[in-house]
C-alpha cells in the first residue's frame, strides 16, 4: 500500500486532495501518514480520522491542546509548531503534497527532498524563493519533484516524450483575474473583497489576490524558469479568460501542444497522485462545442507591473527570487490588512528588489535554508517600509 502525507491538507488545494484520497478508497487504497493544517484543527482532525493518518500537525502551537482532544482516542499523534510540521514531512512517505501556502512551505519542502522522497509540489514559492536550492538538493538526493500548479503539470504533461532542447518556448495563460477589464485608474480604489474574488477558480484568499495583481503569474513565470531550467525569453504568458488551455509548448518545428481541461485543481493533484500512470478523476470533461470559443491577448504591463518584475528578478538572478516571494507576501499582508492600496503592492516588491541589489551577496544564490530566511526578512522589512507613503 502507497503512503502519502499531505502539509496544508485544510487548504484549497489540500481539500482537493483530500476528496481524492477519498474518492480512491481513503484508509483501504493509502497508508496516510502526516497531515498538517492551520488554525482549523476541527477540519484537520476530521480529516485525520477519516483517513486514519499516523500523525496530524497544526502550525499554531496554541492550537495544540484543541486539536489533542479532537484526536482524542483516535490513534492518531497530535503536534503544534513549524519544527513539527517540518518534523512530519521528514517522515518517509512515498508521495507528500506539499499544499501549504507561502514561504512557509520552503522547510517542510526541503525535508522531503532531503529524505530523497517525491514532492508533488502546488506550493509555488518553494521554487520562487529556492529554486536552485531546491532543484540541487533533490538532485543529490534523487528526490522527485511532481509539479501540481496547473501550468506546471501542464507543461510537464506536454513535454512527455519529448525534448526539452527542441522547445522553443512555453507559455503559461492566465486568467486575468477579478479586475482584467477594470479602467486603469480604478485599480487604486480596488477592495479586498472585490480582488478576493476569482472569475474562474475557488482557491485560497492569497493566491486570488495574487491573481488579481498578476502576482501569481509572476511567481509562475519563476517557478518556470527554475523547475523546467527555461531562460526567462523562452516563457511567454498570455491572458486567456476561459482558463481552459493552461500552458501550450512550442517547439522550433512551429508545431505547439497546449493543455485543455476544466479549471479543476483535482486534475493536476490527481495527474501528480497517480504519475506515471493516468486513473479516472472525478474532473469534468471538455466539452468545446458548448463553450463556443476561446479568446486570448497579451498581457498589459501597465495593468500588470508584477510580470515585468518577474522578468528582471529572473535576470537578475542570485537572490531576486526569495526577495520578491517575501516581499510580494508582505504586501499582501499590507493590501487584506488595509495598510496599502491595491496598485501599492507592486511599487512594494519593486523597492524591496531594488533595495536588496545594493546588499553585498545579492549576486549569489542563497546556498541553504538560513541563507534564504535571511533575504526573506530583508525583503519583508524592506516592503514594510513605504507602509502609508502612498
Ligand atoms: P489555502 O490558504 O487555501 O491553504 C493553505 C494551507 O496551508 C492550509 O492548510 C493552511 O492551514 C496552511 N498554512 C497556512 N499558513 C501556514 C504556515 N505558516 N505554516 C504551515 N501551514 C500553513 O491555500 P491554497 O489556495 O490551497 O494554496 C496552497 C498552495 O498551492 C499555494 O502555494 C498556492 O500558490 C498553490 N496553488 C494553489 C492553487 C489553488 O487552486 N488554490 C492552484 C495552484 C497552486
Ligand atoms: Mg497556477
Amino acid at each position: 500500500m502507497r503512503s502519502v502525507s499531505v502539509l496544508g491538507a485544510t487548504g484549497s488545494v489540500g481539500e482537493s486532495a483530500f476528496d481524492l484520497l477519498m474518492r480512491a478508497g481513503g484508509p483501504a487504497a493509502f497508508r496516510t501518514v502526516a497531515l498538517t493544517g492551520g488554525a482549523n484543527v476541527a477540519r484537520l482532525a476530521g480529516m485525520a480520522r477519516a483517513l486514519r493518518a499516523e500523525i496530524a500537525v497544526t502550525a499554531w502551537p496554541e492550537k495544540l491542546t484543541e486539536l489533542r482532544s479532537l484526536l482524542a482516542g483516535s490513534g492518531t499523534e497530535a503536534a503544534a509548531g513549524s519544527a513539527a510540521v517540518a518534523e512530519a514531512a521528514a517522515r518517509p512517505a512515498d508521495w507528500t503534497l506539499s499544499a501549504i501556502v507561502g514561504a512557509a512551505g520552503l522547510p517542510p519542502g526541503l525535508e522531503v527532498l532531503n529524505r530523497g522522497g517525491t514532492l508533488a509540489l502546488a506550493n509555488k514559492e518553494t521554487l520562487v524563493a529556492a529554486g536552485p536550492l531546491v532543484m540541487s538538493r533533490a538532485r543529490d538526493t534523487g528526490a522527485r519533484i511532481l509539479p501540481v500548479d496547473s501550468e506546471h503539470s501542464a507543461i510537464f504533461q506536454s513535454l512527455q516524450g519529448e525534448d526539452l532542447d527542441s522547445v522553443e518556448h512555453v507559455t503559461i495563460t492566465a486568467s486575468g483575474g477579478a479586475f482584467r477589464d477594470w479602467p486603469l485608474e480604478r485599480l487604486a480604489l480596488a477592495t479586498v473583497a472585490e480582488a478576493s474574488r476569482h472569475p474562474n477558480w475557488a482557491m485560497g484568499q492569497r493566491i486570488t489576490i495574487d491573481s488579481a495583481s498578476m502576482f501569481n503569474k509572476a511567481l509562475e513565470v519563476i517557478e518556470a524558469h527554475e523547475f523546467f531550467g527555461l531562460q526567462p525569453e523562452r516563457i511567454r504568458v498570455l491572458v486567456h479568460p476561459q482558463s481552459i488551455i493552461h500552458a501550450m509548448v512550442t517547439h522550433r518545428d512551429g508545431g505547439s501542444i497546449a493543455h485543455l481541461g476544466a479549471p479543476d485543481m483535482r486534475h493536476a493533484i490527481g495527474y501528480a497522485l497517480n504519475w506515471p500512470a493516468r486513473a479516472e478523476l472525478p474532473v469534468a470533461k471538455l466539452d468545446l462545442a458548448a463553450l463556443g470559443s476561446l479568446t486570448f491577448s497579451a498581457p498589459d504591463e501597465a495593468r500588470w507591473p508584477a510580470l515585468r518584475l518577474a522578468r528582471e528578478a529572473m535576470l537578475a538572478g542570485g537572490a531576486s527570487g526569495a526577495v520578491l516571494n517575501a516581499a510580494k507576501e508582505q504586501a499582501l499582508d499590507d493590501f487584506i490588512a488595509g495598510h496599502i492600496r491595491f496598485t501599492d503592492m507592486a511599487p512594494a516588491v519593486e523597492r524591496a528588489l531594488d533595495l536588496a541589489a545594493r546588499e553585498p551577496g545579492f549576486a549569489q544564490s542563497p546556498g541553504d535554508l538560513d541563507a534564504v530566511l535571511a533575504w526573506d526578512r530583508f525583503a519583508r522589512r524592506a516592503a514594510a517600509q513605504g507602509r502609508g507613503a502612498a
